[in-house]
């Protein structure tokens, strides 16, 4: 895959700059709207983190796909998903608040699971973005240690505001490297992992501290525009189908 040679250059170059090794950064791919052939195109190169940001669409695309890939869920969890989410995904970047830990928890339990979650923050604070406020973080991770066993944190992910100047990006991936610090020194945990940059700015991502970078159209072009076949599994879950 050429394009990945160049986002791999771009990786080793950031990571130069910033004294990093190439080896704390790892892609995920982002395979959403795209069908199992671009994942099997992903496996191909080396690639075995997929991201994917609904539930549905990863329940019906992950059976088409090489069982040896990791799963990670980028986009926002909703309760009434949380068990399909658990049955799917391998890895959540986008925990945002203690009710939702409380039920990942408990259906965990349920099914003798650990999952490994991220807690997504909103560090630009704009209304349309996701993730709790970084004031939040404190009770939201305190509430994971106390109540929640079964559930590894692991870190923090966010999203910058749209822009098409990467450097616009920084602060905010910085102020996530700092409650990142800040958090460890409070809980003591290790809290290793910092998922943060996209196709427009991973570099500057990278050399802010990303572990992850979700990269979709970088590696895989513009999305296509589907059409959204929908149809009902017999749990009366949607299940999403893709058709061009
Ligand atoms: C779609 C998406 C990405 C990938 O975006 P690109 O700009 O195509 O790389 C990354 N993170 C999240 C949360 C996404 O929804």
């Amino acid at each position: 895959m050429k394009e990945l040679e160049q986002v791999e250059e771009s990786i080793r170059n950031a990571c130069a700059k910033s004294g990093r090794d190439r080896s704390e950064v790892r892609i995920v791919a982002v395979t959403k709207t795209h069908g199992p052939e671009v994942v099997a195109e992903a496996c191909a190169a080396g690639l075995m983190l997929i991201g994917e940001n609904k539930v549905q669409e990863a329940m019906w695309k992950k059976p088409q796909c090489a069982s040896c890939l990791s799963w990670h869920l980028i986009g926002h969890l909703q309760t009434n998903k949380v068990r399909h989410a658990l049955a799917t995904f391998d890895y959540f970047h986008s925990i945002d608040s203690a009710k939702l830990l409380d039920k990942i928890e408990t259906v965990s339990e349920e099914l003798g699971l650990r999952p490994r979650v991220l807690l997504e923050v909103n560090v630009s604070g704009e209304k349309s973005k996701s993730g709790m406020k970084p004031e939040e973080v404190p009770f939201v991770l305190e509430h994971a240690m106390m109540e929640c066993p079964r559930i590894e944190v692991q870190g923090f992910m966010t999203m910058a505001p749209f822009s098409t100047d990467p450097e616009s990006s920084r602060p905010y991936f910085r102020r996530l490297k700092e409650l990142q610090i800040q958090m460890r020194k409070v809980s003591g945990l290790y809290l290793p992992e910092l998922s943060m940059g996209m196709s427009g700015d991973y570099q500057v991502a990278v050399e802010e501290g990303a572990t992850f970078v979700r990269l979709g159209t970088v590696l895989f072009g513009a999305r296509p525009k589907v059409r959204r076949q929908v149809a009902s599994d017999d749990l009366g879950l949607e299940v999403c189908k893709y058709v061009d």
